[in-house]
């Protein structure tokens, strides 16, 4: 048999130990017996691994369980407060930033609503929320190990934002100028990738391999979930479905094609439909907040419009079905607060647009993190990475 070489073994060692790692993270608390059997590594392997672990913070243990006699077994806990995460969701109109622990429980909030959207004075709002989180950050052995920002626009593999419409940001390395501010590793995403990573690690999503998650605020986006992995295309931009026509003839969109999805089936959208069918006498600045109260009143023309806003979101996803064939949609975003009165027209869309089997192996979900499920995906993509960058690259990363 060929000899290990030097590299060779520590490539072992790093992919055993992030088995390790994975298993007490996901199954614990476990014993050492326990790990021993699920990974199929024997147990001296494991024992070292475990007391690296416990070194490292990353493992606790404590003795407990129940025993057949003698002494009871010593269990293993994932230690979720190593360190702690910052997930960012910015917004078009607002940042919102949440602490969180290694398992993605949000410990601390900050938002702001932003008034402008020139770089630095955004850039200056964001670093007052990151600031304020890692105040409130509690002592920990790593303290706070990551920034994981989400955008709305275009980032490419490098990070940088290439371009953000609605923000009309070009060519901005927001990844950079916040590393250099805190010296903590930042890691820049779409929000609508950020949001689908986040629904498929914590919420409406969490038991589906393939999903798309739609973004739905004052554009549409779209986050690609492929056999449990985000795809993100030649350049890091995919999921621009905002931009897919759905009218031939349609309006003219920044982007420079005409007939945009997001021109009918967006926050925007809404609030246009809002102000042209003067659904509220005498207020031309009508809100989302103002539009659900309406709603729920039962206010008839409030209740058209979010048919007819339903409606074109159900016809750009009968696109999405057909393109994807995905186990789930998730409908995410600030829009998915009106899931009441949009699910029907939706559904009667699905009934007359999609084919049998589509309409019957499709699942449709609103988020279930709601406004977090941006922030906590990005959250975690920082937290990933921390976890990368302690164990470099191996076959079996941490996760
Ligand atoms: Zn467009």
């Amino acid at each position: 048999m060929k000899k290990l070489q030097t590299g060779d073994q520590s490539f072992v060692k790093r992919m055993n130990k992030s088995i390790v790692f994975n298993s007490i993270k996901d199954k614990g608390p476990l014993s050492r017996t326990q790990i021993s059997k699920i990974t199929g590594l024997n147990k001296a392997t494991v024992s070292t691994m475990v007391s690296e672990l416990i070194e490292e913070s990353f493992a606790n243990e404590i003795e407990s369980g129940q025993s057949s006699g003698g002494r009871r077994p010593v269990m293993l806990y994932f230690n979720n407060h190593a360190g702690y995460s910052i997930g960012i969701d910015l917004g078009v109109n607002y940042v919102l930033g949440v602490l969180t622990d290694l398992n993605g429980t949000i410990m601390e909030e900050v938002s702001r609503s932003l008034t402008s959207n020139k770089y630095t004075d955004v850039k200056n709002t964001l670093i007052f929320i990151i600031g304020s989180l890692i105040t409130k950050a509690p002592d920990s052995p790593y303290g706070v190990i990551g920034i994981g920002i989400g955008v709305p626009g275009n980032v490419d593999h490098n990070e940088k934002i290439l371009f953000a419409p609605n923000l009309e940001w070009k060519q901005i390395d927001l990844k950079a100028d916040i590393q250099n501010d805190f010296h903590i590793p930042v890691k820049i995403q779409n929000e609508a990738n950020c949001g689908a990573h986040g629904e498929h690690l914590y919420g409406a999503g969490k038991n589906s391999s393939n999903l798309i998650y739609i973004s739905i605020g004052i554009g549409i986006g779209a986050g690609i979930i492929i056999q449990n992995n985000l795809y993100t295309g030649t350049s890091g931009i995919s999921g621009e479905m905002g931009h897919f026509t759905i009218e031939a003839n349609g309006r003219k969109c920044p982007c420079g094609n005409q007939g945009c999805w997001e021109l009918y089936a967006s926050e925007n959208a809404l609030l246009q439909y809002a102000n042209k069918q003067s659904v509220l006498k005498g207020n031309e600045n009508i809100t989302l907040e103002e539009l659900i109260t309406e709603a729920k009143m039962g206010n008839q023309k409030v209740l058209q419009i979010l048919h007819t806003l339903g409606e074109y979101i159900g016809i750009g996803l009968t696109n999405v079905i057909n393109t994807f064939n995905p186990e789930m949609v998730i409908i995410g975003n600030r829009i998915s607060q009106f899931s009441n009165w949009i699910s029907n027209p939706i559904n009667h869309v699905f009934r007359e647009r999609l084919s049998q089997y589509h309409y019957e192996n499709t699942d449709i979900k609103f988020s279930v993190l709601e406004k977090y499920s941006s922030t906590l995906g990005a959250a975690s993509i920082a937290i990933s990475d921390f976890y990368l960058s302690r164990l470099e690259k191996v076959q079996q990363p941490f996760k």
